[in-house]
C-alpha cells in the first residue's frame, strides 16, 4: 500500500533537512533514483498518531538565482508535488519574509496540493508568534511558528496536517454514501425501500466478502449514488420463519456496522420502543450518523398529536441521540420520502467532515472564555491546551489538557455542547477525547497557544 507523501519545499538553509530529521525521528531513508533526475529524492518514513506517511525534502527551491542547478532542483520540486497530498512550505523566521519566499508562495498557490506554512528557528515563544504572524502576507494562510531544532510547533503543524493525509482505509473512497434501512419487523423498512426504488429498475449488486444472502440495492438521485444495504435482509424476511426478532436484530447490527448514515426506522403509531432504544445505542457506540424515520404518519390522527408534540416525546426517548434530525413520512402516500436522501446526503457530509486546528481553538477559547473548567479541591484548575481534530465518521477531536481528571462530565458535556452549537455536525455523533499532556520546555509553543486559549 503506498504511502501518502508530505513534501517538504523552501529555500536552503531555510531548515528543511532538520525538520525532515525531526519529524522522520531516526527511521532509516528510503532512497528513489529514477532516470533522468540528478538528484535522488530522501522519503523518509513518519508517523503521527496513527497515520504513517513519507517525507520527501525537495533541496532548496529557488526561482530568481539563475545557476545551473536551480532547474533541475525545481523540477525535483514539482515531481515531489505532483505525487504528495499536502506540502509543508519552510521559511525562516529569523529573517523573516524574503522576494524568493514571495516567488515560492506566489508558485505554491497555483498547485492543486494545500500547502501548510511552517515558520523556522521560532525558539521563542514570545517572538516566534510575531516572526510568524508577518508571513500572512504570502497569502497561504496561517503561518506555524516552530523550531526545527527544539521540536516546538511541529505538534500542531502535524496535526493540521493529518486533516491532508487520507488514512490508509480512506483512499479508496468514492462518493457513495452507505444507507442502512433499520428498526422493528412491519415498521415499513420494504415499503420505505419500495418507495425509494419506485419505478426505476433497482440495481441489485452483491458485495464481494459477504454471503450471498446480503443483497445492496444501488440508487442515485441528482449525481449522488446511494448504497442500500443488505436490503435482501429486508426483502427477504417474510421468508424466515425461525427466531425471527433474534435474527434481524443481527442483521440490523451488521448493517449499521457497514452504514455511513443509517435510518432508525420507527412506527408513527407504536412511538420509540425499547428496541429502538437499543437500536439507537448501536448506532452510537459505532460512531455512524443517522436519521430518525417516523413512518405512517398517514396514519396518525392530527388532532391528537401534532409533530412538535410528537417530536417532544421521541427526544425524550431518545434523548442520546438529540443530534440525529427526525422526519415524519409515508412510505405508502411517499409523502416526504425524497427528503430522507436530502437528510442522509446532510448527514452523510457532517460525518466526514474536518475543521481545522485552528477553527477548533478558536471555539475552544470562545468556550473557555464563558465558562472556565472546573477547579479541584486543592485549588488547581483544569487548563485546556488547545483541541485538534483526529478523525473522521465519526468527527473525532482529542483535547490536551493538564489533567483530564478535573474535567467532570458537567464540563464535557458543556464543551461538547459549544462543538455542536459553533460548528454544527447535524446528524452525526461526535467524539471527544481528553488527554493529560505534560508540557515539557521543547513545547513551549503549546503553552505559548494556551495562554491565548486561557
Ligand atoms: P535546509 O538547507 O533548508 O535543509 O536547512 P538545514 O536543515 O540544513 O538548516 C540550515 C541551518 O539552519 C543549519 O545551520 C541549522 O542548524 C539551522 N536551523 C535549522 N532549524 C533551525 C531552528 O529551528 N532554529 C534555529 N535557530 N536554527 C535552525
Ligand atoms: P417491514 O417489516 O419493516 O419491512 O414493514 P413493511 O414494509 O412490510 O410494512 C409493514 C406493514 O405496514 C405493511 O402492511 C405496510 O403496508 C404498512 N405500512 C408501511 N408503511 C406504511 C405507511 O407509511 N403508512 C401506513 N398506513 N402503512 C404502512
Amino acid at each position: 500500500m503506498a504511502l501518502p507523501i508530505i513534501a517538504i519545499i523552501g529555500r536552503p538553509n531555510v531548515g528543511k533537512s532538520t525538520l525532515v530529521n525531526r519529524l522522520a525521528g531516526d527511521q532509516t531513508a528510503i532512497v528513489h533514483d529514477e532516470p533522468g533526475v540528478t538528484r535522488d529524492r530522501t522519503y523518509r518514513p513518519a508517523f503521527w498518531n496513527d497515520r504513517d506517511f513519507l517525507v520527501v525534502d525537495t533541496g532548496g527551491l529557488v526561482f530568481n538565482d539563475d545557476t545551473e542547478f536551480l532547474p533541475l532542483i525545481r523540477q525535483q520540486a514539482l515531481i515531489a508535488l505532483r505525487e504528495a497530498c499536502a506540502a509543508i512550505f519552510v521559511v525562516d523566521g529569523k529573517t523573516g519574509p524574503t522576494p524568493a519566499d514571495e516567488e515560492i508562495a506566489g508558485w505554491l498557490r497555483q498547485q492543486p496540493v494545500p500547502v501548510l506554512l511552517a515558520v523556522n528557528k521560532c525558539e521563542s515563544p514570545e517572538q516566534g508568534a510575531m516572526q510568524a504572524s508577518e508571513f500572512w502576507e504570502l497569502g497561504l494562510g496561517e503561518p506555524y511558528p516552530i523550531s526545527a531544532i527544539h521540536g516546538s510547533g511541529t505538534g500542531e503543524i502535524l496535526d493540521e496536517l493529518l486533516v491532508h493525509i487520507p488514512a490508509v482505509t480512506e483512499v479508496e473512497e468514492n462518493n457513495e454514501i452507505k444507507v442502512a434501512i433499520i428498526g422493528r419487523p412491519n415498521v415499513g423498512k420494504s415499503s420505505l425501500l419500495n418507495a425509494f426504488v419506485g419505478e426505476e429498475r433497482a440495481i441489485v449488486s452483491p458485495i464481494s466478502g459477504t454471503t450471498r444472502d446480503s443483497i445492496d440495492t444501488v440508487i442515485e438521485r441528482s449525481g449522488q449514488t446511494y448504497r442500500l444495504i443488505d436490503t435482501a435482509g429486508i426483502r427477504k424476511k417474510k421468508h424466515i420463519d425461525y427466531g425471527t426478532e433474534f435474527f434481524s436484530i443481527n442483521r440490523a447490527f451488521k448493517a449499521i456496522r457497514r452504514a455511513d448514515v443509517v435510518l432508525l426506522v420507527i412506527d408513527a403509531e407504536d412511538g420509540a420502543t425499547e428496541q429502538d432504544q437499543k437500536l439507537a445505542g448501536r448506532i452510537i457506540e459505532e460512531g455512524r450518523a443517522c436519521i430518525i424515520v417516523v413512518n405512517k404518519w398517514d396514519a396518525v390522527e392530527k388532532d391528537s398529536y401534532t409533530i412538535y408534540d410528537y417530536e417532544k416525546t421521541l427526544e425524550g426517548r431518545l434523548h442520546f441521540t438529540e443530534w440525529a434530525e427526525i422526519i415524519f413520512v409515508s412510505a405508502v402516500t411517499g409523502q416526504r420520502v425524497e427528503k430522507i436522501l436530502e437528510l442522509v446526503s446532510k448527514a452523510a457530509e457532517a460525518h466526514k467532515r474536518r475543521v481545522t486546528t485552528s477553527v477548533v481553538n478558536e471555539v475552544l477559547t470562545d468556550a473557555i472564555s464563558w465558562h472556565s473548567p472546573p477547579t479541584s479541591r486543592g485549588g488547581r484548575q483544569g487548563k485546556i491546551y488547545y483541541g485538534t481534530q483526529v478523525s473522521t465518521q465519526p468527527p473525532t477531536f482529542a483535547l490536551f489538557v493538564n489533567d483530564a481528571q478535573r474535567f467532570n462530565d458537567n464540563y464535557r458535556r458543556y464543551i461538547e455542547r459549544q462543538f455542536r452549537k459553533q460548528l454544527g455536525f447535524d446528524g452525526t455523533p461526535i467524539r471527544l477525547f481528553w488527554r493529560s499532556k505534560k508540557v515539557r520546555d521543547a513545547e513551549i509553543g503549546n503553552l505559548n497557544r494556551a495562554t491565548r486559549v486561557k
